[in-house]
């Protein structure tokens, strides 16, 4: 069976040169006889990974010294959690909802403490992303919670949103590391790195270090920021496996010039699909093309017996995982980086060929 193009949302694709790698590296890494899975986390050898892993990913998005990385554990939904008990000081902060992702986090908050929802999309079933310019946010708030890309509806923030002085807090899974980002300008960025970034299993946080509190009465230590800072992820035993995959993604990143050539190619990847799904008869997009994706992309024929049969039959051309998240219908196409711009053109065309022989052409 040749490697199909996979246009899942997450986990999802990764660089054939990558998993090569991993491969070549299985049985025997770096003339150590074992595999990375079977090593001590406590190795100098894996220590060597996890070291270098960190110093790419910092030369990648150009994070500044005094900002924390650490690699973590338990899903991208329990930072919904661990965000808040760390960073929401006064028990206080904002959420932004533009999507499940979104009111996931916004829910876990209000678990936790006050959370108050200062702007929303839902009223169009999240098509769009709400004007940031002006909002309601609490003068007393701990940060201002959005979700930068989101992975369901395909929208993404054009704009960071005024936070009027507070601090911006992002989920950025689905686009992490797609783009240049100027971390500059948030205190926190989290990420499940199984969307853009590797295999499932490991978190990313990048947090702004004067935001992290020394002490946390009532919170278990393992949901505590500080506890991973201090061990440099080493705390207990991480996902090995997971990080060294990362850390060959951000190897890849880099020989391939870094965030902003990715930038480059992922433009041109998704204006050829936005471009042909607002010229198509059959086929549109379903977000106002201000606040589109450039990593996920739903579209729509408008007929659900077509979009179920176009659905079955990329899959039979090799074209895997396009149906929709079930919020939306449709479909959906994931481009993330490791999507080669080939796998788009054959979206495409198959797409055109569809709609000549639905006959809407
Ligand atoms: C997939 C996703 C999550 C959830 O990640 P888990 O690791 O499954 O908990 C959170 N936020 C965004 C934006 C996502 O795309």
């Amino acid at each position: 069976m040749p490697r199909v193009y996979n246009f899942s949302a997450g986990p999802a694709v990764l660089p054939e040169e990558v998993l090569r790698k991993a491969a070549d590296e299985m049985m025997d890494f770096h003339g150590c006889g074992m595999s990375v899975m079977e090593m001590s986390h406590r190795s100098s050898v894996f220590r060597g990974i996890i070291e270098q892993a960190e110093a790419d990913l910092r030369e990648l998005l150009n994070i500044p010294e005094n900002y924390d990385v650490i690699f973590v554990q338990g899903g991208d939904s329990l930072l919904f959690a661990s965000v808040f008990m760390n960073l929401a000081r006064n028990g206080k902060a904002d959420y932004i909802l533009t999507g499940n992702w979104a009111k996931k986090a916004f829910k876990e908050a209000q678990i936790l403490g006050d959370a108050a929802e200062i702007a929303s999309s839902a009223d169009k079933n999240f098509s769009y992303i709400p004007d940031c310019s002006d909002l309601p946010i609490r003068e007393d708030t701990s940060y201002v919670y959005i979700c930068e890309n989101n992975t369901i509806y395909g929208t993404k923030y054009p704009e960071l949103p005024n936070t009027k002085g507070h601090t911006l807090v992002a989920d950025q899974s689905s686009m992490f590391l797609s783009e240049p980002v100027d971390v500059t300008r948030y205190g926190l960025i989290h990420a499940g790195v199984q969307k853009n970034v590797g295999p499932a299993g490991v978190q990313i946080v990048i947090v702004r270090h004067d935001l992290v509190p020394e002490d946390l009465p009532g919170v278990p230590t393992m949901l505590r920021f500080k506890t991973q800072i201090d061990a440099n992820s080493l705390y207990n035993t991480p996902n090995c496996w997971g990080i060294y995959v990362c850390g060959l993604v951000f190897k890849w990143l880099k020989e391939r010039g870094g965030l902003d050539q990715m930038r480059a190619v992922n433009e041109h990847k998704a204006s050829l699909l936005y471009n042909f799904l607002d010229e198509s008869e059959l086929f549109s997009s379903t977000v106002v093309p201000s606040d589109r994706s450039l990593m996920n992309v739903p579209f729509v024929t408008g007929d659900k017996e077509l979009d179920a049969n176009f659905v079955a039959e990329a899959e039979q051309a090799g074209l895997v995982n396009l149906k929709g998240h079930r919020t939306v219908g449709g479909m959906r196409a994931s481009i993330y980086n490791a999507m080669p711009v080939a796998g788009v053109e054959a979206l495409v065309s198959f797409m055109k060929k569809f709609e000549l022989e639905n006959g809407r052409a």
